[in-house]
């Protein structure tokens, strides 16, 4: 099927168009260099953001795949989770653009999306797959039987994203934002066993009530005690990055490798901003060889928000035969992580 997908959970205004696997147009507009000036999403800039950029950027996608709205078989939208307004302008948007052609509109899941993108580079998913969905809201593990249909919740940060843990450590050693690609440069020209930071909740006592759970806000505090204690002298910013990158990693690979160990899955799904991380890849590459089970990842890209992901679960629903979203349905903010398709 021939599907746009539409994004704007956060502060990228993304739209994708895909026909089945293949990728017909990734266009996206970012506030990011707006939101920088500020060090981190202003919610509010973000919304106005989107509803300048929206219209604008459906446009290009349609140019770049060269098809017409009327030919898509359908269009889906991020409905949650995300920043409320944000979410509004998207679905906002794909609402009217549904209304105004008949084309059968989908509201789903954006993390859903950070997980189905990946067979836009590595085509289908045969049996079911551990997830590790790492971005700047959220850190999970989840079981994937079936990427339109069945996603089920295993483990979770307890407080800080792993993303968000990037965003703020980058600002606490005086890197700007966002902070996920600075720290990973940087890490590159730095020792990663120079400090060693805390790994949080892998002790014995935490790993019988948080087997597959995450924590990082430990780690970030840490990595402020480290750098005060040193205040007046000069920062070693490269080896505090590459320690610290190290820390979120190591927990990460261990739990997710350990997920898929003991669930008697054999593949590994990395997916999120922070799949991005060099580091992460590297790590995940090393252990998931050691313990005989496959990796799959999106390039870099398709990593970090954008429409295409959008597009590429829009094409599994499709393909499933599930109905259309009844055109009122609202946005969810908090929407849950095993939500594929919204109701309403
Ligand atoms: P969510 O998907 O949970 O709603 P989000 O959409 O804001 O959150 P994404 O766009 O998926 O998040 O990811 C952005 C995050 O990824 C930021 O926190 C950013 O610092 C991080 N990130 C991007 N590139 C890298 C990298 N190379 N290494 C580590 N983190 C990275
Ligand atoms: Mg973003
Ligand atoms: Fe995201």
């Amino acid at each position: 099927p021939l599907i746009m997908g539409i994004e704007s959970s956060c502060d990228e205004t993304g739209v994708g168009i895909v026909r089945g696997h293949e990728l017909l147009a990734d266009e996206v507009a970012s506030s990011v260099e707006e939101q920088a000036r500020y060090g981190g999403v202003v919610p509010e800039v973000a919304s106005r953001a989107h509803l300048e950029a929206m219209i604008p950027t459906v446009q290009r996608a349609l140019e770049k795949a060269d098809v017409s709205l009327s030919e898509l078989d359908a269009i889906a939208v991020t409905a949650g989770p995300g920043l409320a307004g944000a979410l509004m302008v998207g679905v906002g948007a794909a609402k009217a653009l549904s209304a105004a052609t008949g084309v059968p509109l989908y509201g789903v899941n954006h993390l859903s999306s950070h997980i189905a993108v990946d067979t836009l580079e590595n085509g289908p998913l045969e049996g079911s797959a551990i997830g590790l969905l790492v971005s700047g809201g959220h850190s999970n593990i989840i079981r994937v039987d079936d990427l339109a249909l069945k996603t089920s919740y295993v483990g979770e940060t307890l407080d800080d994203a792993a993303g968000e843990a990037f965003d703020k450590v980058a600002r606490i050693v005086g890197l700007p934002y966002p902070g996920g690609p600075v720290i990973d440069k940087a890490a590159k020209e730095g020792d990663r066993e120079a400090i060693r930071f805390p790994r949080g909740l892998t002790q014995a006592k935490d790993m019988k009530k948080h087997r597959y759970d995450f924590s990082f806000s430990g780690l970030k505090t840490a990595v402020a005690r480290w750098i005060e204690a040193r205040e007046g002298s000069e920062i070693p910013v490269n080896d505090v990055a590459a320690s610290f990158q190290e820390a979120v990693c190591d927990v990460l690979t261990k739990k997710a490798v350990l997920a898929a160990q003991e669930m008697d899955i054999d593949t590994i799904l990395l997916g999120g901003g922070v799949a991005a991380n060099s580091r992460l890849r590297e790590l995940l590459h090393e252990r998931t060889a050691e313990a005989d089970l496959n990796l799959r990842y999106p390039r870099m890209r398709l990593c970090t928000d954008n429409g295409a992901m959008v597009a590429a679960l829009g094409s599994h629903l499709v393909s499933a035969g599930l109905p259309a979203s009844e055109l009122r349905f609202p946005t969810d903010s908090s929407l849950s992580v095993d939500t594929i398709l919204i109701g309403d």
